[in-house]
């Protein structure tokens, strides 16, 4: 079955699909939909060996409802306008959902960073941010770019130098990118953040028994199969907390091939195991998935695709034997997979709340910036000693003695204790808002999904931004 859509026209089609559950104005949901601007600059770059090359790069701002604007920087091959278009786009309807006040943005540079080197990689970044600068398509309150595929915290730290060196507004130039290693004014837990988000995600959606009962499947993620593509860092995070929440990671897919135990993987080793040998692959006591689309068909409760988009498709969803797909990708089911697989009974937990966990503290690590304090500064000390006087009174009052491993959770807390609290309170409420919306929806003919509850959710927040500006009546 050939599927002839571009991302961004599936992500439109979502939209549609939502759009018909609200009654708004069609110029309203025209509006929220268009892209707002977008960015396409082309450079040269000397190479190493004194070669000149034309770098590809984009940034589209999908919607000024709100500013600054926000989302990631990707290298990639396979970046393009649609792409970028598409995922910002994203953005926008993933901050709605999670109530994080930004307009949705992405940027991209087309390229695949295994052939550049480190240097290569810094006057690309450099480079790229002075267009932004030029172009007016980064600041504090304009737009805020992060990591994403193919980008880490050493690209936003080259971003932010860039940025600096050239801002008009010194103070609050640090807010000018997120995702910045600790020392250079990151945030505690952002590194780790959208995996940490999938996870609270996926314990909220396997917290409702009779939601789990129609899979097959009892409440609760301990003992539930996990096959993760994409080792990455969300991937790589996921997996992890996956592990920690009791769930058994029984394969993990690369771009290379795929590992495959069905005792479950302890992922810290894994990573140790690439770390030593550059792969995930020959890990002791794995199996050999040859071919990673393979693995994507084998048999587990959970799926979660975390690499790139359109990776299920019309092709391989009839065979999908997972009974959860955990989207911490954005936008890896195409609108035909999805509805072979929502035929089939799969639940899919959409890319819009799912991998939101990123952005989320990208939100808080802005806020920090923009406040020049570090969360718990104030009161972590005060805390602790008001909750140590209070076990030594209950001690002496009741003859009881805490054990070192209670006294362990009596402390103030820190900047990681308060964003990680900060971010499983967002996918807690986000999900329980879109499963409110689905119930809403329930008996209606046109059957509404998690992804459709999510985009109406997200359509009527951006809806009151724009009632609010007084724009639409
Ligand atoms: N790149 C991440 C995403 O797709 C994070 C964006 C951000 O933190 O601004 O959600």
């Amino acid at each position: 079955m050939a599927e002839s859509f571009s991302f961004f026209q599936k992500v439109n089609t979502d939209f549609d699909k939502a759009a018909q559950f609200t009654d708004y104005p069609p110029g309203l949901l025209e509006q929220i939909k268009v892209c707002n601007s977008s960015c396409h600059f082309t450079f040269p770059i000397k190479r190493d060996d004194g070669t000149i090359q034309t770098i590809h790069g984009w940034r589209a701002e999908h919607s000024h409802h709100i500013l600054p604007t926000k989302g990631g920087m990707r290298y990639s091959t396979l970046v393009n306008e649609d792409e970028i278009m598409a995922l910002a786009a994203l953005m926008t309807y993933k901050c709605a959902l999670v109530d994080v006040p930004f307009g949705g943005a992405k940027g991209g540079i087309q390229l695949d960073r295994r052939e550049y080197s480190d240097s290569e990689l810094e006057r690309i970044t450099r480079r790229y941010t002075y267009e932004l600068i030029q172009k007016n398509y980064i600041g504090p309150g304009v737009d805020v770019p992060a990591p994403d595929f193919g980008t880490s915290e050493t690209e936003m730290a080259w971003i932010l130098d860039t940025y600096i060196t050239m801002a008009p507004d010194k103070l609050n130039a640090i807010a000018c990118v997120t995702g910045k290693p600790i020392e250079q004014n990151g945030i505690q837990g952002r590194k780790g953040a959208t995996g940490r988000g999938v996870v609270y995600g996926l314990e909220e959606a396997c917290s409702y028994a009779e939601d789990m009962k129609p899979l097959g499947l009892s409440a609760g993620l301990q003992e539930k199969s996990v096959i993760v593509q994409g080792f990455g860092n969300v991937g790589y995070h996921a997996a992890k907390f996956l592990m920690e929440a009791d769930a058994r990671v029984i394969g993990i897919l690369e771009r290379n091939g795929g590992i495959y135990n069905p005792q479950g993987f302890d992922v810290e080793k894994v990573a140790e195991h690439r770390a030593e040998t550059g792969s995930i692959l020959g890990y002791p006591g794995a199996e050999l998935i040859e071919n990673p689309n393979d693995g994507l068909e084998l048999e587990c409760d959970i799926l979660v695709p975390a690499a790139l988009e359109n990776q299920l498709t019309a092709e391989n969803a009839p065979r999908i034997k997972a009974s959860i797909i955990a989207e911490a990708a954005n936008g890896p089911t195409t609108p035909t997979a999805d509805e072979i697989l929502h035929k089939r009974g799969i639940l899919i937990i959409p890319d819009t709340f799912l991998n939101a966990g990123g952005v989320t503290v990208s939100y808080f690590e802005w806020l920090r910036n923009l406040s020049h304090v570090r969360f718990g500064r104030l009161d972590k000390r005060f805390e602790d000693s008001a909750q140590h006087a209070m076990r030594r009174a209950v001690e002496k009052a009741t003859g009881y003695n805490f054990s070192e491993e209670e006294r362990e959770l009596i402390h103030g807390a820190d900047e990681e204790d308060l964003v990680n609290s900060g971010l499983q309170d967002t996918m807690i409420t986000a999900y329980q808002e879109i499963r409110e919306t689905r119930m809403q929806y329930r008996n209606s003919k046109n059957h509404v999904d998690y992804r459709t509850a999510a985009f109406i959710n997200a359509i009527h927040r951006i809806a009151q931004s724009y009632m609010q500006l007084g724009i639409f009546p």
